[in-house]
């Protein structure tokens, strides 16, 4: 079992999830941060830090961000050959790469201020869409 991260973190990457993290298992790509499968150990704490309720228990991920779960794992495999950490370029798996820009101006105020999920909805009422 892992956590995962969906789209929501793309062009957000503040952060708040790597400094929650026990095993340093989430890695950071260029317009979205990514978590490794194999060394999350499924503890739960960077799941309600995320300003932007980007990350999920595998078995929580809405149907529309299922392939997330892909995603996350092609990160981190080699026989994929992407530009994972680690690597000279750091860069994104394709499913994120060919994304619109995600960062308008409503998540980009919410991300300043690194609410936790629970105060999530009230932060869409500071900054009604
Ligand atoms: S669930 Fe725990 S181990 Fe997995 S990415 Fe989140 S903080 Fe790290
Ligand atoms: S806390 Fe959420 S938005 Fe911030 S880097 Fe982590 S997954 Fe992305």
């Amino acid at each position: 079992m892992t956590y995962v991260i969906a789209q929501p973190c793309v062009d957000i990457k503040d952060r708040a999830c790597v400094t929650e993290c026990p095993v340093d298992c989430i890695y950071e790509g260029a317009r979205t941060l990514y978590i490794n499968p194999a060394e999350c150990v499924d503890c739960h704490a960077c799941e309600p830090v995320c300003p932007v309720e980007a990350i999920f228990h595998e078995d929580d991920l809405p149907r529309h961000w299922a392939h997330y779960l892909t995603v996350n794992a092609e990160y981190f495999d080699e026989a994929a050959s992407l530009p994972r950490p680690g690597s000279d370029t750091v860069g994104d798996h394709p499913v994120v790469e060919a994304l619109p820009p995600q960062s308008g101006p409503h998540k980009k105020e919410i991300s300043f201020f690194t609410v936790r999920k629970e105060e999530a909805a009230d932060a869409d009422l500071w900054f009604p869409s």
